[in-house]
Formats: C-alpha cells, structure tokens, sequence
C-alpha cells in the first residue's frame, strides 16, 4: 500500500477486497419467527434441524403396482413375463394396512404409502390388467425401482439448512416441507445511499447546460434491492456543505452502511471528501482496476459513538455497478451474515481481440454464449467507455482480465464473473 501526496492510497483488486472483507463484520441481530411469506431473500440465522424424515415413508413414485421384487426369483420361463394377483388399493393419503405376499400386488398411486411387503413399483403403463391380475415384462425392471425411500430428501434429525443460508424459493419449500411456518432471520441490513453531484440532475429539475440525470441511484436501488437489504434513499445531495454534513449525518444514524456515488477522485473541488474526512475515518483509494479506480471506504461516526460503514464509489455508471459488483456485493453478504457466494465464473474463449495494458484489472462487458460447437465464447458489448449504461444493459457478465495480463487475442480463454441474476 502507498500513500501519494493526495493522501490517495493505491490497491490492488485483491488488496482493496481484502480490506473491505475486513471492516464488513456480520449483524448479530436476529428476528425470530418469521412468517415464510415475509421470509424470501432473507437470511437464516440458525441452523434449521429436521424435525422429521422428509419423506415419512417409503412410497411410490409412480401410477402402478407395487409388489416385492423377490418375485423376479420365482419368474424362470423364458420371455420374463411376471403375473401377479391384484390384493387391494393404495392411494395416496390412504394408507392400505394389509401385507402383500409372494406373487401378490396392490394397486398404487404416486405418493401413497408403500404396503408392507413391497420394495418395487411397476408403472402402470407397462402392465396388461386381466381381471384381478396383471401382466408385464420385468427385463427392465429393477428391485426398488419407483419406491421413494422414506428420508431420502431429509433425515429426522439432520441440517436441512445451515445458519447464512439466503432463503430462496427453494429453501422456503424445503422449510414448508418439514412443517415449520417460520424461520429465524438476521435483521435486515440497513443501507442508505445518496448521489452526489453539481451537474447531476433529479426528475424535474430545469434542464442546465452540462447537467445529466442521475442514473446511479437508480442502479444502486435495483442492486440493493436485489440482494435484500433494507434500503434508505436519501435523495441526490447538492454540493453544499451544510446539506452533505446534514445528509451523511441522517445515513449514518439510520443505516449500517452508507453508498454514495461521485465526488471521490483526486481533484475533486467539491465538500464530499472533506466532510468524509470530517465525519469519520475514512481512506481514499486508487484501485488498479478499470473502470472504478477511485473509491472511498472507511467508518462514519454516529454522535453515540457507533459507527456505519462508508462506501464512496466513483461517479461514473458503469464504474458504480463493477466496484458494486467487485468490492461492495459480498461485503454486504458478509454483514448481512449470508455465507459467501461468489457470482459463477465461466472461461469462454474471446471472439475478439481486447486491448489490455497489465498493471491493472480490467472489467470488460461481456456478452457469452455458446458457439455450434457447444464451447462458450464472449463477445465485448461494444464501447467500454465508463460511463456507457448501455454497454452493462447488453452484457450477462464481466470479463475479468488479470492485473498482470495483456491484450487478449482471439480464441484466447477469459474469465467471465457472470451477473445475470445478481444485478
Ligand atoms: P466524479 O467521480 O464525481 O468525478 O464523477 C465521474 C463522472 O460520473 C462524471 O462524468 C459525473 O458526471 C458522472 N456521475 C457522477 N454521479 C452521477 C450520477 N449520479 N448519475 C450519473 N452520472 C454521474
Ligand atoms: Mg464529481
């Protein structure tokens, strides 16, 4: 790490997320007994046990006829044909109580509870019924097949999820399943966030020459609003002092962290450094990386004494969804106490050549797909320019070209962080 005479430290990607990793620490609040509906994206704060085997009992997994699969042993002639006498029904939700013997069989539907005496299930499809019997050939039948083994989802008594899962679809089914109407959840995180700006417009302003309109709070709102936490807009803040100190006061008092965008780079005349110095402590950093060189991170100190972390992403859109993406996602996963998971990444070859100078990661838009011959390869969406939105709305991920690599030739394998889903 060096400090210049900006007081602007430089980092390397990895460096910078180091750092954040290190100043994210995990919420310990948690609410209790939160209804299921209430408890989608949310994040668990204990491990959930099953209470129960899921499923209770052994049962069918088809339409059909279940029977014991020692019967294969007692069909000896030649064109494996097995008959079995019909001895009753078992239908789901109806649990038929008597025991199937040898060269016996009950009717099943998909669900019911497999009868004693039996371990296989023969669809109904490949069965001839005459009268009380049935026919079939059981070649490419095998004992066990079609019968669900009680507990084979979950057994009674082991983890169904652990404490940091985030609560999916999935999940909320998986919880439903084991009869429980709710979880235990970490507190939401709190994040407020604001845009900074002179030549930053809000919906209706009177246009100004040189003024554009603030995109970045709207992306920053899709992004929070996608990894579940409690969201605090605060507006697009004017480049006064008193209504920066006002606004960083309100966002630290009512969050756990604040997002700003704009006004960190060096040079910047506007207040937003200085009342992030005078508010906390806070570094500002040069990362080797593009787009998203500079960034504040640091503490806010609440007048309690308490502190919120500060993020301080550039201004540029596309630099806010990278570093967002980079540096500030998983941060926020980790506080919100989620377990780590990093967005999925692919290698698929380059249909083009990039230009890369080693010394600094490189974040191109990427769109991948998959060629003819089944490889995946990834095209770059156009101009990469930091502030073109359009470029982030074509791809599906970031390529991510090392520090130390130079231009990329065609058919050469990248990395691809894939964002779909994420942003
Ligand atoms: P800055 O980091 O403040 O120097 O800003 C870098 C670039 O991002 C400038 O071209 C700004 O106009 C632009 N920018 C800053 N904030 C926003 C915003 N909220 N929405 C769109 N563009 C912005
Ligand atoms: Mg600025």
């Amino acid at each position: 790490m060096k400090t210049d005479s900006n007081a602007q430290i430089s980092l390397s990607i990895e460096q910078a997320f180091a750092h954040i990793q290190q100043l994210a620490a995990s919420i310990s609040d948690f609410e209790s007994d939160i209804a299921l509906h209430q408890a989608l994206g949310r994040v668990l704060a204990k491990d959930i046990i099953s209470p129960i085997s899921v499923p209770p009992h052994d049962n069918s997994a088809m339409d059909g006829y279940a029977f014991h699969s020692s019967a294969f042993s007692g069909c000896n002639d030649g064109d494996g044909v097995l008959e079995l006498t019909i001895i009753g029904k078992a239908l789901a939700g109806m649990v038929w109580r008597g025991t199937v013997g040898a060269n016996e069989c009950v009717q099943i539907t998909t669900g019911a509870v497999m009868p004693n005496g039996c371990d296989t299930v023969v669809p109904s499809e490949l069965v001839a019924v005459n009268g009380a019997s049935i026919r079939f050939v059981h070649k490419s039948l095998f004992a066990g097949d079609n019968r669900r083994k009680a507990g084979e989802d979950l057994m009674q008594g082991s983890v169904a999820l652990t404490r940091g899962s985030v609560i999916t679809p999935a999940a909320l089914g998986l919880i439903a399943s084991l009869g429980m109407p709710a979880a235990h959840v970490f507190k939401r995180l709190r994040v407020a966030y604001f845009s900074t700006g002179d030549e930053i417009l809000s919906f209706g302003d009177a246009p100004r020459e040189g003024a554009i309109y603030d995109s970045n709070r709207y992306t920053v709102f899709g992004m929070l609003t996608k990894l579940g936490v409690e969201i605090i807009d605060l507006g697009l803040v004017p480049d006064s002092k008193d209504a920066l100190e006002a606004t960083f006061y309100k966002a630290c008092s009512s969050a756990d962290v604040v997002i700003t965008s704009g006004g960190v780079s060096v040079g910047e005349a506007d207040h937003t450094k200085a009342m992030m110095r005078k508010m906390g402590d806070v570094e500002f950093w040069r990362i080797a990386m593009r787009p998203g060189r500079p960034m504040a991170v640091g503490t806010l100190k609440r007048t309690d004494g308490s502190k919120a972390v500060l993020f301080g992403l550039p201004g540029n859109p596309v630099a806010v969804m990278v570093t967002f993406l980079a540096l500030v996602r998983p941060a926020l996963q980790k506080m919100m106490g989620a377990n780590a998971k990093p967005l999925p990444m692919l290698q698929a070859k380059s249909l083009e050549i990039i230009r890369k100078k080693a010394g600094r990661t490189e974040y191109q838009r990427g769109i991948v797909s998959t060629n003819s011959n089944g490889e995946l390869v990834v095209a770059i969406t156009g101009n990469q320019g930091s502030g073109v939105l359009s470029s982030m709305v074509r791809a599906n991920g970031l390529i991510i070209l090392a520090h130390e690599r130079n231009d990329v030739a065609v058919g050469d394998v990248v990395n691809v962080m894939m964002f779909d889903g994420a942003i």
